[in-house]
């Protein structure tokens, strides 16, 4: 890893290009703002990439050249080729973060991660989500209260199909009763991935201080740690111990 942690933003970027209500929230687009605010930290350095763009955006170099993906898609998961899905995996497996948002709960690459449907209930109210902190020890609620509100959102609840999370962080509540599991962690091959469910894009959700927080925590979280084994789609055969070898 570099010295900076390497941030790609992906985003579809569709929304902001066919709603003016969402444009006018993001005239940037929400890439551009979840950019900005990241690259503001001194040990991040940022870039984006959209799915309209040549390969998404997501070429081997720029893959190669990641640290942490985050990923923002509603309306065109569809639209992801399976190939650079399957790069994306890759690169995870071997150590690249993720870090998922909002409707990217339907994306290829976090169902791919996950292995299940990652189904969940939703409404869109309007309603006030209160985000509780369960497990503030975690590296991603440093800085946090024990619970924040988000003023306007689009409630997600449960049952939401994923894996038993490695870490619960957040357990989000809604006006209308329901919770959710708002922020669960995962480790898979070398790598990790956070999914974080608050960033309906008809609300400035991504301008609001304590989610900047839980993003910017979330990946100094999940970026790669230096460790044995730098390819795991390699499986090389070991020579036999000497001791082993009949002499004669
Ligand atoms: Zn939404």
């Amino acid at each position: 890893m570099a010295d900076k942690i390497r941030v790609t933003v992906w985003n579809e970027f569709r929304h902001e290009k066919s709603d003016s209500a969402v444009a006018k929230i993001y005239p940037d687009g929400i890439h551009g703002q979840i950019a900005k605010f990241l690259g503001a930290n001194a040990d991040i350095v940022t870039r984006t990439a959209t799915l309209d763009e040549p390969e998404h955006g997501l070429t081997d170099e720029v893959l190669a050249n990641t640290d942490v993906l985050t990923w923002w898609g509603h309306i065109a998961h569809r639209e992801v080729r399976d190939d650079i899905v399957d790069k994306v995996q890759q690169r995870i497996l071997n150590g690249m973060g993720l870090i998922v948002l909002h409707s990217g709960h339907y994306s290829k690459i976090f169902r791919r991660m996950m292995g299940t449907n990652c189904s969940l209930k939703w409404r869109e109210a309007r309603e006030r989500e209160r985000v509780w902190v369960v497990n503030p020890g975690h590296p991603i609620a440093k800085g946090l209260p024990e619970s924040f509100v988000v003023p306007h959102c689009e409630m997600y609840g449960e049952f939401f199909d994923i894996p038993t999370p490695d870490d619960l962080v957040f357990i989000s509540w809604y006006q209308g009763g329901e919770v959710f599991r708002s922020g669960v962690g995962y480790k898979r091959g070398k790598g990790k991935v956070f999914y974080f469910s608050p960033g309906h894009e008809t609300f400035p959700i991504y301008y609001q201080p304590e989610i900047q927080t839980v993003i910017t925590n979330a990946v100094r979280w999940v970026a790669p740690v230096c460790g044995p084994y730098t390819d795991l789609n390699n499986a090389p055969m070991v020579a036999a111990p000497e001791q082993f070898t009949v002499t004669d």
